[in-house]
């Protein structure tokens, strides 16, 4: 199991759930503020995992794909916002820019599906995660760091899935 460098981590998911097990690890230490980055082609398992992505922070929503109206928001007990940003049907710049990220990362952390269609609106500082389709039941889950807060963040990942500390 390949520990690239400090930076990278490549997961190999076998079945739905067992990315759905790795996003609820990832949850479970999300914080308002967060960026995380879900790129994949359709199919890839990119909502799958924001389903245990949602789990593990503790959502009292349930998550589907905000293809229709780009952006959803699920909520917790304890009155926190994660948002769900889909912007595969983003076709502008100005789109992309009235979806206003920084006023969600004010108020909760963010998801993002198709980040690479977001004209460069992405904050540099994130949790890059790249889906890759193996065969029918296998996905290849590739996890790139950028910052410290980010560092820490796969550093749990790796722990939890690979053990150790
Ligand atoms: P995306 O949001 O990237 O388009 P979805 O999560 O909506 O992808 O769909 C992924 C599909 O692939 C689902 O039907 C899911 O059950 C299936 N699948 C099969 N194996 C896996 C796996 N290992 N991880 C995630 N999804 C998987
Ligand atoms: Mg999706």
């Amino acid at each position: 199991m390949p520990a690239l460098d400090s930076h990278t981590i490549e997961i190999r998911s076998h079945s739905p759930d067992q990315t759905r097990l790795v996003g609820m690890r990832l949850g479970g230490v999300l914080q308002t503020g967060d960026v995380i980055c879900l790129q994949g082609d359709l199919g890839a398992g990119k909502t799958t995992f924001v389903q245990g992505i949602a789990q593990g922070w503790g959502s009292l929503d349930s998550v589907s794909s905000p293809t229709f109206i780009l952006v959803n928001m699920y909520r917790r007990e304890d009155k926190s916002q994660l948002f769900h940003v889909d912007a595969f049907r983003l076709d502008s710049t100005l789109e992309a820019e009235e979806l206003d990220l920084d006023s969600m990362l004010a108020d909760g952390a963010l998801i993002i599906e198709w980040p690479e269609r977001m004209n460069g609106l992405v904050p540099n500082q994130r949790l890059w995660v790249k889906l890759d389709h193996i065969d029918k039941e296998q996905r290849e889950m590739k996890f790139k760091a950028s910052g410290k807060r980010y560092n820490d963040l796969l550093e749990v990942v790796r722990n939890e899935t690979f053990g150790g500390g």
